[in-house]
C-alpha cells in the first residue's frame, strides 16, 4: 500500500463533503494513520464520527488558523498521538461570502487581508509545526484552484489568495528541499461543498466545465483524493514546487 506505516496530518474537514474527507478516506485505504483537523467545537462531534468510520487508525483535532494559540494549541494535541509525520494536507480557505459576489474592485481592506490570511498564510504557519515532527522528509500538498492563475467571475479576493498561495508552494518547496521535505499543490476543479457553496454562479462553474473540458465532466472528490495520495507517497518523490491540475484538463482549454 502506498502510505503503509506512514503518518500523516489533515487539515480542513467541515463535513463527509469536504476534499480534506475524500483525502483522509483515500490516505487511510492506502495503509495511513491520520489526524484529521476541524475549525471549531461546533465541528467536533461529527468530524470524530467521521474519523471513526476510517478503516485505519485516526483521530480528529481541532486546529483554527485564525490565531496563534490556536494553530499551537492543534499541534500541542497532535504531539501527544503522533511522535513524527510523514505527509500533511492542507485544504484550509476562507473569505467573507461578501467578497464572492459582485466584483473583485470593491474587495475591501479587511476582506483581503482576512482571505489571504486563513487562506495562504496559514500553509506557512502550519509548516512551521510541522517541519520538526518531520525528521526523515515528508510531503505536504495544498489545494489550490484555476482562479489563481486566470479569472472566474466571482471568485474575487479568493483569485489573489490561490495565487499567493501557489507561489508559497514554491518558496517553501525551496527552503525545505534540503531536508527532503515536498511540498506541492494540486488545483482541482469545481466540486460541490460547503466551502464552494458560497461562491456566486457556482453552478455554472459546473457546467462550463463539464462543456468545454477535453475529458467532459466535473471533477469528484475521489480524483482530487487519489491525485493527493500520489503526491504524499514515495511515487512522487521526485516532484516538489508544483501544482497539479486535477480538473478534466480543463485549464488547458480557451473555450
Ligand atoms: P470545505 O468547506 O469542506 O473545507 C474548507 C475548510 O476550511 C473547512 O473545514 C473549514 O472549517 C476550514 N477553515 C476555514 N477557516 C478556517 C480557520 N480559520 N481555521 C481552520 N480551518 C478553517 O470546502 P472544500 O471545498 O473541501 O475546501 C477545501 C480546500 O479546497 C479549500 O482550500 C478550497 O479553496 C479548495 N478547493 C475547493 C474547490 C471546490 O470547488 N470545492 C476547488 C478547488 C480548491
Amino acid at each position: 500500500m502506498l502510505l503503509e506505516d506512514k503518518a500523516g496530518i489533515i487539515f480542513g474537514v467541515a463535513n463527509k463533503r469536504s476534499i480534506a474527507y475524500g483525502c483522509a478516506q483515500a490516505a487511510s485505504a492506502a495503509g495511513a494513520k491520520v489526524i484529521l483537523t476541524y475549525q471549531g467545537e461546533r465541528l467536533a462531534d461529527g468530524v470524530k464520527k467521521l474519523a471513526d468510520a476510517l478503516p485505519h487508525e485516526a483521530i480528529a483535532v481541532p486546529c483554527d488558523v485564525g490565531s496563534d494559540e490556536g494553530i499551537d494549541a492543534c499541534f500541542e494535541e497532535v504531539r501527544k498521538h503522533f511522535d513524527h509525520l510523514d505527509f500533511a494536507v492542507h485544504s484550509i480557505a476562507y473569505a467573507d461570502r461578501a467578497e464572492l459576489d459582485g466584483q473583485f474592485l470593491e474587495t475591501s481592506r479587511a476582506g483581503f487581508a482576512r482571505a489571504l490570511e486563513i487562506s495562504s498564510w496559514s500553509l506557512a504557519g502550519l509548516t512551521q509545526r510541522i517541519v520538526p515532527m518531520m525528521r526523515d522528509g515528508g510531503s505536504i500538498v495544498t489545494m489550490s484552484y484555476m482562479g489563481a492563475e486566470k479569472v472566474v467571475p466571482h471568485y474575487n479576493v479568493m483569485g489573489p489568495a490561490k495565487a499567493a498561495l501557489e507561489a508559497s508552494v514554491r518558496y517553501l518547496a525551496y527552503d525545505l528541499g534540503p531536508q527532503n521535505i515536498r511540498v506541492n499543490a494540486i488545483s482541482a476543479g469545481p466540486v460541490r461543498t460547503l466551502a464552494a457553496a458560497g461562491i456566486a454562479g457556482f453552478n455554472t462553474m459546473l457546467d462550463v466545465m463539464k462543456e468545454r473540458s477535453p475529458l467532459k465532466r466535473n471533477t469528484n472528490i475521489a480524483e482530487v483524493a487519489d491525485a493527493t495520495v500520489f503526491l504524499l507517497s514515495d511515487m512522487s518523490r521526485g516532484i516538489t514546487g508544483t501544482t497539479l491540475h486535477v480538473d478534466s484538463g480543463y485549464n488547458i482549454t480557451s473555450l
